[in-house]
């Protein structure tokens, strides 16, 4: 596993203390009212969160993925929403940053660095997230444009980000239906209406809309490297980025939950003594820890099989499926841990329950997960690769 640099490690501290001294202290006031946590957002930019993942000569930090990973964790155990906003951005900065032309890349990174330009990704239909393959988002080619017509829905984000890293068909003839799809670098505009935010469980703050394009016109120059029919290579390969922020977002907010089961556990006394000396609640803890430090260690694995040039397809789907799942046991058994009050919307551990199953269904449900961690182990067999 890599380690962090000196500069990565003073990062991580950075955000452990925003987190600390900022968030935790107002979470609760945005999140009860669902509201868009503009103060936060604006110090992100400043402290350079949104262009970790851009490349020093275009101004950002250009941190590892286990780096990455890490920011993630903190700004999670702190609110998990606030992770969720630079979550999207990041893929799509990936993508630029791996695939773009010289011309997208001089144009978007600098300003994604500085959070001036936000990014989020539009992969999800109203008629379904899980076969992307089967999506009826179309951009047809039009002389030296494109014209977008379709919907995509669950966008998170998409009411402040000035770019959206579209996946749609740009041949639908196409056979196999994947050699048809590109991602279409689109800037909001005429053409495009962004719904309300939709109401939801958890994940709240940070909007999740609707998007309808109707006979959007963009340059044909806005396809993603500048040749169609690379969009589902490209997005795969994004979404290991994207499944390695979601299994730390799940760390996160598994370690938030337990962090406060066992403060709680110490305070508490029932029969004459704190709760965690009762064997069943010590177990809880034992195995909370336990779950949540497997999970960050598959989760920095993956980040260390990207880190290495390699793909991480499998790492990182197992480390999303792995960290997602315990982040839900652990917020379950946190409420638990705190009895009654567990239900209370006066602690925190609640919204860890709220936020917790987002990470089962985000950047592909876990039932997705292991479809593609099945596939990606027999492939591997067949190679003689060492799972
Ligand atoms: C708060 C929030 C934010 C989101 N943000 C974004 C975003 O920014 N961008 C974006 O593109 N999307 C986003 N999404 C969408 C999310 O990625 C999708 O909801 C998810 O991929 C599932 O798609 P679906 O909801 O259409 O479910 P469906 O695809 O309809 O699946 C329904 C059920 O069937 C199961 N299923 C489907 N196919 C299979 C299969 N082959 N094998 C086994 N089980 C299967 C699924 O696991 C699930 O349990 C967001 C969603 C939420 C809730």
């Amino acid at each position: 596993m890599s380690a962090l640099t000196p500069d990565e490690q003073d990062m991580v501290e950075l955000v452990a203390r925003f987190v600390d001294e900022r968030v935790k202290p107002r979470v609760r006031e945005f999140e009860s009212v669902d509201e868009y946590p503009a103060d936060f957002i604006e110090e992100m930019k400043k402290l350079g969160f949104f262009g970790l993942l851009v490349p020093a000569e275009h101004g950002g930090a250009d941190v590892s993925a286990a780096c990455f990973a890490r920011v993630t964790e903190e700004l999670a155990r702190g609110w998990m929403s606030l992770a969720g906003a630079i979550g999207g951005h990041s893929v799509i900065t990936y993508l630029i940053r791996t695939f773009g032309t010289d011309d997208q890349q001089q144009r978007y990174l600098p300003a994604m660095a500085e959070g001036r330009v936000r990014a989020t990704m539009a992969l999800t239909e109203p008629s379904g997230g899980s076969d992307l393959q089967g999506m009826s988002t179309y951009a047809a080619a039009d002389g030296d444009d494109l014209v977008i017509t379709g919907s995509k829905t669950w966008i998170s984000n998409a009411q402040h980000s000035q770019l959206i890293g579209l996946l749609c068909k740009t041949d639908r003839t196409a056979q196999p239906a994947h050699a048809g799809m590109s991602v279409v670098l689109v800037e909001p505009g005429d053409g495009l209406a962004i719904s309300g935010k939709i109401p939801k469980l958890g994940y709240r703050g940070v909007e999740a809309c609707e998007l309808s394009f109707d006979q959007m016109r963009v340059p044909a120059s806005a396809v993603l490297g500048g040749v169609p029919g690379q969009g589902w290579r490209h997005m795969m390969r994004g979404l290991e980025v994207g499944r390695i922020q979601v299994a730390a977002r799940a760390v996160g907010v598994a370690q938030a939950a337990l962090e406060a089961a066992l403060r709680y556990a110490q305070d508490r006394e029932t029969f004459g003594k704190p709760i965690w000396q009762h064997q069943s609640v010590g177990n809880l803890l034992a195995d909370m820890a336990t779950k949540t430090r497997a999970a960050r260690l598959m989760t920095l694995d993956a980040a260390a099989v990207l880190d290495s040039g390699k793909r991480a397809d499998l790492e990182a789907g197992m480390a999303k499926l792995f960290a997602s799942e315990t982040a839900m046991q652990v917020a379950l058994d946190a409420m638990r841990v705190h009895g009654g009050y567990g239900f209370s919307r006066e602690y925190d551990v609640e919204r860890y329950f709220r936020d917790a199953p987002l990470m089962i269904l985000g950047e592909g449900t876990n039932e997705v997960q292991r479809n593609v961690i099945a596939a990606q182990l027999v492939a591997r067999d067949r190679n003689r690769e060492r799972i």
